[in-house]
This record gives C-alpha cells, sequence and structure tokens, in this order.
C-alpha cells in the first residue's frame, strides 16, 4: 500500500470510511448529527431552505409523509414551535380559517405570504387604526376582515383584506365595506379617511 494516493483518491477514501463508519454505527451517528444539528441551528435552516428551493414540490411529498409515519413526533414539534413562536402561531391560525372558509365557499384564495404578516400585524402593531371608525383598540383586540365578505364571493387575497376593530368587524357582518361605510356615516358615525 505503498502507492501514493492523489489529492481525489484520498478523499474518495476518507468518505468511503465514513459511510463505512456510519452504516456500522448507525446510532451513534444519527446521536452525533443530532449534536451537531441542536449545536448549528443556522446552518440547519440553510440546509433546509436550500433542500426546499431546489424543489418544493418533492421536499412537500417528504416533509408530509415524514409526518404521516412520525404522528407523535411531528405533533410534539408543532407544539415546541407554537410555543416558541406565539404570535406567528396565532397569525397562522386566523390566516388559515379564512383560506379554509374562502375554499368551502368556492371564493378565490390566493396564497400570498404577506397575508400571514398582515395577520400577525394586526395582532401585535403598537398602532393599527380600525379601517372603518379609526379607533385603534390596540394589540390583540384588532381583527383582519374582508372588504367584501367570502359570503358574498370576496377572495381571501390581500386587495380584499384590511384591519377592523372587532366591534366593526362583528357589526359589518355580511355587508360589504362600502355597505358598511354608508350604514355608519347615516348613524352620524366619523368613518376612517380611507
Ligand atoms: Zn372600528
Amino acid at each position: 500500500m505503498a502507492t501514493k494516493l492523489t489529492p481525489e483518491e484520498a478523499k474518495e477514501r476518507k468518505r468511503d470510511r465514513n459511510i463505512a463508519w456510519r452504516l456500522a454505527n448507525i446510532g451513534r451517528a444519527r446521536e452525533r448529527l443530532r449534536r451537531w444539528c441542536l449545536a448549528n441551528p443556522e446552518k440547519v435552516r440553510e440546509h433546509n431552505r436550500r433542500r426546499y428551493l431546489a424543489d418544493p414540490g418533492k421536499a412537500r411529498k417528504r416533509s408530509v409523509a415524514w409526518r404521516l409515519e412520525n404522528l407523535e413526533k411531528a405533533r410534539e414539534a408543532g407544539t415546541a414551535w407554537r410555543k416558541a413562536n406565539p404570535e406567528r402561531s396565532r397569525a397562522f391560525s386566523a390566516a388559515y380559517r379564512g383560506r379554509r372558509r374562502a375554499a368551502q365557499e368556492g371564493a378565490p384564495v390566493s396564497r400570498d405570504p404577506a397575508i400571514l404578516d398582515l395577520y400577525q400585524f394586526a395582532n401585535t402593531a403598537t398602532s393599527a387604526p380600525c379601517v372603518y371608525c379609526g379607533l385603534d383598540p390596540g394589540p390583540g383586540l384588532r381583527e383582519v376582515d374582508h372588504a367584501i365578505p367570502i359570503s358574498r364571493g370576496g377572495a381571501h387575497s390581500m386587495d380584499n383584506l384590511a384591519i377592523a376593530c372587532k366591534t366593526c368587524n362583528k357589526e359589518k357582518g355580511s355587508r360589504t365595506a362600502q355597505e358598511y361605510r354608508t350604514s355608519l356615516a347615516y348613524a352620524g358615525a366619523p368613518t376612517a379617511a380611507r
């Protein structure tokens, strides 16, 4: 074995040895990888992001398949994520409800990620007045309204969404933004300048 290896050959041999070691020590390899992942969350995120962007359809299929095989773990991971990202999680649920309602009514549904940001903004912004009455009830008391209600064919999309206070949103009911504004004007209430 005195033959000198080229750098490529040496690299290849090292890789083969690594693979052989991993196959022989699958438990330890997994444990080592798990520790490495825990210590390098940024790198893991970047790796996952690249893999996702390379083929989103395939990545989703893989993820769904994994979740079906690991129901318990998937549930635990979901709980942990929600605990670590309460605001995002709340926005996610609210946006999902809107999307599902629109889908049930056969209304157009947009998957624009800005929608999620809007829901989160409505929940958390220090200042975001209601488009109808102009008052700002503060974080946690605002809702995202469909200007043209889903029940009347309105889309779940950015151009049909607005931030409203809970009172206005409830009172508006199944009226369009325009109908509700008119009723507010008749009632002598000031309407927001929008
Ligand atoms: Zn209002």
